[in-house]
């Protein structure tokens, strides 16, 4: 005879096989949503900013989106949980043709800088980690090498960067001085046949597995700041990752120790003989780091968007009630006023009219945006808000970093407001720096 098996047991089993169960798909505990894995349809274009773009910038657009929707967003939730780089996607972004952006020759495509911004959002609507990858090895360290290398150099560098055989880093920031950096302290010594570098770098994106280091150092001749192109496994040079973070998690950040590293002359960028000469490529840069915000919010909106229509609460979508209309109509507001402040900057920059204000300001003003809209995407999706597979908790913790990175919300607006003012307000006068204790 057949016992039949008792129903709290059951539901007991049922229960700790769940618990036990890590690779417990997320629609099969929540039927009602589809998480983000099964990526959203783009519902944020709704002034249809697509007729803004060429042709060629729309099929950019597309083909980015397809990759993004079918690769990335399937694993994005997984590795930023595990705070790991899915290398496996490395090929497939080569394959688009996106990387050194606006780069003309030297194997890089050449793109228009709207083209460049609208694919930097298509990445960042996915996963803002995906696009803080390609940005910092595409708009930071490639650029460099293109507006301040040499011809040798930019030979044997962008080619293989192009087509992401090799990755680049770009580092700046030292563990002391961050919205500081012109007062860096790593310094470039001057020996034969080359120079040797001393010091520390933080929060080095891509740098635990770059193949091409670009480093800032102080000349300690000049007392200016240089730099220099560095090879991975150069001796003396250590990138440690850093562990814990909050957001754009599946980006590898490293803390970097230069103990007395030889750097060949012919490794010198000749065209870094200041701090200045760092603002050409921070103006592109911050373009397309206000472009990530975008995407990101994009993202957030179409995911937002699915889910109100999906779910269901006092017997109707969460899309009936009004409180819920008005959130995701302020985001899609929001987005709307994003992209065209976005769009600006690309046909300022490429009129040769964008100074580094408008560049400044629009990183501030659409990252301040961002955070609203995801704070009212995280409020909407309830529970789930507070969880990676639905995307919109990602984004939530991928945006602070970005609000901070490239100049913090803060130091952006104090640049504009020297600017339109006519006055720095970075540093405090001289007499506030006492300690009053
Ligand atoms: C995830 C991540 C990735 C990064 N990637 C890179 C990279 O690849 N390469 C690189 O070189 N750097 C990178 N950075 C560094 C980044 O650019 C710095 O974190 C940023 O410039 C801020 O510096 P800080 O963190 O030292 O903050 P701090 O400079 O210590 O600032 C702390 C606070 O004080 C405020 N503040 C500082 N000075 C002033 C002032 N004068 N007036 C008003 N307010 C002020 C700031 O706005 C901020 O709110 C990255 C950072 C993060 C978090």
């Amino acid at each position: 005879m057949t016992v039949p098996p008792n129903q709290d047991d059951v539901k007991k089993n049922e229960r700790t096989n769940y618990f036990n169960s890590p690779a417990l798909d997320v629609s099969l505990a929540f039927p009602q949503a589809t998480p983000a894995s099964t990526f959203p349809p783009c519902a944020s274009d709704y002034y249809q900013f697509d007729d803004l773009l060429t042709p060629e910038e729309q099929a950019m657009r597309l083909r980015v989106r397809k990759c993004m929707e079918k690769d990335v967003a399937p694993i994005m939730a997984e590795y930023w949980e595990k705070a790991e780089f899915p290398f496996q996607i490395i090929p497939k972004l080569g394959a688009l043709r996106i990387a050194g952006g606006t780069i003309k020759g030297y194997g890089c495509p050449g793109l228009s800088i709207t083209a460049s911004a609208f694919a930097t959002a298509e990445l960042a609507r996915v996963d803002a980690s995906c696009s803080t990858f390609v940005l910092v090895h595409s708009s930071l360290a490639m650029l460099t090498i293109a507006l301040c290398g040499s011809e040798a150099q930019k030979q044997k560098y962008l080619p293989s960067l192009a087509e992401f055989k090799t990755v680049a880093c770009w580092g700046l920031t030292e563990p002391d001085y961050g919205s500081d950096a012109s007062a860096l302290r790593t310094t470039a010594t001057k020996v034969e046949g080359g120079w040797i570098l001393e010091g520390q770098k933080r929060w080095i994106g891509n740098s635990t597995f770059a193949d091409v280091l670009v480093i800032f150092a102080r000349n300690t001749t000049t007392n200016q700041i240089n730099g220099f192109i560095i090879k991975k496994n150069a001796p003396g040079l250590a990138a440690t990752k850093i562990e814990n973070k909050i957001g754009l998690r599946i980006v590898q950040n490293g803390d970097i120790l230069l103990n007395k590293v030889f750097v060949p002359d012919e490794e010198r960028l000749p065209g870094v003989n200041s701090f200045q000469d760092t603002s050409k490529v921070l103006a592109v840069s911050r373009v397309m780091v206000a472009w990530q915000p975008i995407g990101l919010s994009m993202g957030v909106y179409d995911m937002c968007h699915r889910y109100l229509k999906e779910r269901k609460q006092f017997g109707a979508p969460l899309a009936a009630f009004q409180i819920n209309q008005e959130k995701l109509v302020r985001m899609l507001g929001n987005v709307q006023a994003m992209v065209l402040i976005g769009w600006r900057l690309c046909k300022l920059y490429e009129a040769g009219k964008m100074t580094p204000g408008h560049a400044s300001m629009g990183k501030a003003w659409i990252t301040l945006r961002a955070r609203e809209t995801v704070a009212l995407g995280r409020e909407l999706l309830g529970g789930n808000g507070i969880l990676s597979d639905f995307l919109v908790a990602k984004a939530f913790g991928d945006l602070e970093p970005i609000y901070t990175f490239e100049g913090t919300y803060d130091i952006n607006s104090l640049v504009t407001g020297r600017e339109v003012t006519g006055i720095a307000s970075f540093k405090p006068p001289a007499s506030s720096q006492r300690s009053r204790l």
